[in-house]
């Protein structure tokens, strides 16, 4: 199918398109057809969620990890790395911080812990932020179902857990033994039954990573029925297995050299704009990799479809330590800075914050009211 008629068919309706056709959408280089790509993707975003961007505090409460991902600056065995763990005075502090600028919401984000302890330190956590409001995320990783369930009895609303790819095979490459695909799965499943708005996401441009696996993504996200999508490119980190500049992504074209940011950007872009042109009221957010590849990459995140940011709300003293890729942006801006300069480059592309707004999933909501389309 001609690409202006598949771009045609994915904005008249949610999951129309094929996977192949998808492809076709991602394989797009540059010119008219990127162009339209992205404004084909606004305009479905704009009909959806409006011309507003849902901020959420983010809140790095730790840097401590069990798991050993291959790609990841704060895989346990980067001895380069200081641990730290916030205290729960310090995260409830960021909260605070968050609904006194008027926020609406919080993610709480750290490397991958399970246990008692941990469950019980979160669980408190929660309970002392929840008379702020706001609608709070976790990222925490895989845990039981059980900790799911205590967590969202005790205020969280939704969990951000990322697929980071949707093969198999290709997961069981970028994750030592003992990672499980089927897991992480199987953790997206029990928080959907736990009634958390569920969000999910990959990396765009990993080592072997082809655009068909990439396609193959999105349908997940669609299979899977996520309400939020938290997707980002891939930036190698020096210090982890992956951070050699030599394994190159297939996706960035046959027997492609080592990809510049503006590749990896685009790619990471394109991504944003076939998920909105396929999920259509999700919500997507323009992740701070963008950002850590082009000034104004969150920007453009928000142009090719995402509407939502999340402004850093950590302590600077802790930003160092919670470097998943290289070029992390904002390392020694303090939170009150992010905030201003992020309303003047929203601004900028005539977009408006959303403030004192818990920006939930509007697919989220959709489904509940057992309804897929939006509202007249
Ligand atoms: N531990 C939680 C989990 O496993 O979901 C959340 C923290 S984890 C560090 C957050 C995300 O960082 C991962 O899901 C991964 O996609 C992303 N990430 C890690 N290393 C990255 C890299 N080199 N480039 C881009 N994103 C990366």
């Amino acid at each position: 199918m001609e690409f202006k008629a598949i771009l045609e068919k994915a904005a008249a309706k949610p999951r129309n398109i094929s996977a192949e056709e998808m492809g076709t959408l991602l394989a797009v280089a540059g010119g008219d057809r990127l162009s339209a790509l992205f404004s084909a993707a606004y305009g479905v975003k704009v009909r959806n969620v409006g011309r507003s961007v849902a901020f959420r505090g983010l809140v790095e409460a730790g840097n401590v990890c069990a798991k050993d991902c291959l790609y990841c600056g704060i895989r346990k065995s980067n001895a380069k790395v200081g641990r730290y763990a916030m205290p729960a005075d310090e995260i409830v502090a960021c909260a605070e911080f968050a609904a006194k600028e008027g926020y609406g919401s919080l993610v709480i984000q750290s490397g991958e812990m399970e246990g008692e302890a941990h469950t019980r330190f979160i669980e408190e956590v929660l309970g002392r932020i929840r008379p702020l409001g706001l609608g709070v995320t976790l990222s925490l990783g895989e845990q039981t179902e059980e900790t799911f369930a205590r967590w969202k009895a005790a205020g969280a609303a939704r969990y951000l857990l990322r697929i980071e790819t949707s093969n198999p095979d290709l997961y069981a490459r970028l994750h030592p033994a003992g990672h499980s695909w089927e897991r992480r799965v199987e953790c997206l499943r029990a928080l959907r039954r736990c009634g958390y708005q569920v969000g999910t996401g990959v990396m765009a441009g990993l080592p072997w990573q082809t655009l068909d696996d990439l396609a193959r993504d999105i349908v997940f996200f669609g299979e899977i029925d996520a309400d939020m999508i938290g997707m980002g490119p891939f930036i190698p980190h020096e210090d982890t297995p992956l951070g050699d500049r030599s394994l190159v992504s297939p996706a960035f074209g046959p027997g492609a050299g080592p990809p510049s940011k503006e590749d990896r950007l685009l790619l990471g872009l394109k991504m944003i704009a076939a998920t909105r042109l396929y999920l259509h009221d999700v919500n997507i957010a323009a992740a701070t990799a963008l950002q850590a590849l082009a000034d104004d990459g969150r920007e453009r995140g928000l142009l090719a479809g995402a509407n939502v940011i999340m402004p850093n709300v950590t302590d600077v003293r802790y930003r160092r330590s919670y470097q998943l890729y290289e070029g992390k942006p904002c390392l020694d801006e303090e939170a009150a800075q992010c905030r201003a300069c992020l309303r003047l480059r929203i601004a900028s592309i005539g977009e408006t914050i959303a403030f004192g707004r818990a920006g939930d999933s509007p697919h989220f909501h959709r489904r509940q009211a057992g309804r897929t389309e939006p509202a007249p």
